[in-house]
C-alpha cells in the first residue's frame, strides 16, 4: 500500500475510533447520575460532560492566517472570561488511548515536511489520553528534540509549576505542540510545515477530546485561532478551536525572559481554573498563586 493510501486508511481508522467513542459516551450518559460525579474513574467518564456531571514566541512572533469565526472571544457581562463550553462527547479511557496510538501510528517516521531532516526524534506529546485540559505550544526546542518529550527544558519546568499551581499534576493534563519536529535554530515554523503537521494535532485533540485548551505563546495562539492579532490582544479571553474553549496565554519561555508577564499569565490560568470548576472538572486543590 502506498504511503498516501496508508495515511488515508489510518486517518479513517482514527475517525472510526472517535465515532465509536462518541457512541459509547452517549450510551453512558443514559445511566450517569447527574451530580454524583466528583472523581476521575473510567466509570464516571461516560457522563461527565454537563456542569452537574462532570519557545517560545513572545508578542513579537508571527503566524499569519486569515481570521476565523471559530476564534471569537467570550466574556461575561461582568467582564470575566467565560468559555461558554457546550457539552461534547468524551471517549472512554481505552478508546481514547487507542485512538491516540492510532494517530501516532499514522504519523509514523514522518517526512511530510522538511523539518524531518534535522530532527533527532519526533516529539508527539505527553500526558493523559483522558485529559480534561490540554496545553498546546509551538514546536520542540533543543531539549525536547533530544528527549522526545515536549516542555522538558527550563520553560517546561516552569510549565510544570504552572500546572501544579492550578491544583493539577503534569500527568493529568496533555501537553503537545503544533509542530512535532524541532525547527532549525528554533525559528518559527513555516506555513507549509504547519499545514503538514497540524492535521495530526487535530487528530490528537479528537482522540483526547479535552474540555479546555490552553495555547502557549504567540505562535500557537495565532496559528490555532487563525488570527492576525498578537498574544497580548488574544490572551485573557476564551476563544474556540474545533469547538473547544481555548485560552491563549504567554509561553513559559517568554515568562522566563519577562517575569512581569507572569501576573497576567496567572490571571489567564485562574480563568481556566474557574471554568474547570464551573464545569465540575476535578482539581486536587485550590490554585496557589505562584507569582
Ligand atoms: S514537523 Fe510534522 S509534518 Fe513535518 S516532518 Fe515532523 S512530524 Fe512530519
Amino acid at each position: 500500500m502506498a504511503d498516501a493510501e496508508l495515511h488515508q486508511e489510518l486517518a479513517r481508522l482514527v475517525g472510526a475510533l472517535a465515532e465509536h467513542a462518541r457512541a459509547e459516551v452517549l450510551r453512558g450518559e443514559q445511566w450517569a447520575v447527574a451530580g454524583a460525579v466528583t472523581g476521575r474513574g473510567p466509570a464516571l467518564r461516560a457522563g461527565t460532560r454537563g456542569p452537574a456531571a462532570r519557545g517560545g514566541a513572545g508578542p513579537s512572533g508571527a503566524a499569519a492566517r486569515p481570521p476565523s469565526a471559530d476564534a471569537s472571544p467570550a466574556r461575561a457581562a461582568d467582564g470575566a472570561p467565560r468559555a461558554d463550553a457546550a457539552p461534547t462527547a468524551r471517549p472512554e479511557r481505552g478508546v481514547s488511548q487507542a485512538a491516540l496510538l492510532a494517530v501516532r501510528e499514522a504519523l509514523g517516521d514522518c517526512q511530510r515536511c522538511g523539518l524531518h531532516a534535522e530532527r533527532k526524534q519526533i516529539v508527539f506529546g505527553v500526558g493523559s489520553a483522558q485529559a480534561e485540559l490540554m496545553f498546546v505550544g509551538e514546536a520542540p526546542g533543543r531539549d525536547e528534540d533530544l528527549q522526545g518529550e515536549p516542555f522538558v527544558g527550563k520553560a517546561g519546568q516552569l510549565l510544570t509549576r504552572m500546572i501544579e499551581a492550578m491544583g493539577l499534576r503534569r500527568d493529568e493534563v496533555y501537553i503537545c505542540n503544533i509542530i512535532k519536529c524541532r525547527p532549525p535554530n528554533n525559528r518559527d515554523p513555516e506555513p507549509d510545515e504547519v499545514a503538514s503537521c497540524e492535521p495530526f494535532l487535530r487528530q490528537q485533540i479528537e482522540a483526547i477530546a479535552p474540555r479546555l485548551i490552553v495555547a502557549l505563546g504567540n505562535f500557537a495562539a495565532r496559528t490555532l485561532l487563525r488570527s492576525e492579532l498578537g498574544i497580548t490582544r488574544l490572551r485573557g479571553a476564551f476563544h474556540r478551536y474545533q469547538g473547544i474553549p481555548l485560552m491563549p496565554t504567554f509561553h513559559p519561555a517568554y515568562l522566563l525572559r519577562n517575569p512581569e508577564a507572569k501576573r497576567p499569565a496567572w490571571s489567564d490560568l485562574q480563568a481556566v481554573m474557574a471554568e474547570m470548576d464551573r464545569l465540575g472538572l476535578p482539581r486536587r486543590r485550590e490554585g496557589v498563586d505562584p507569582v
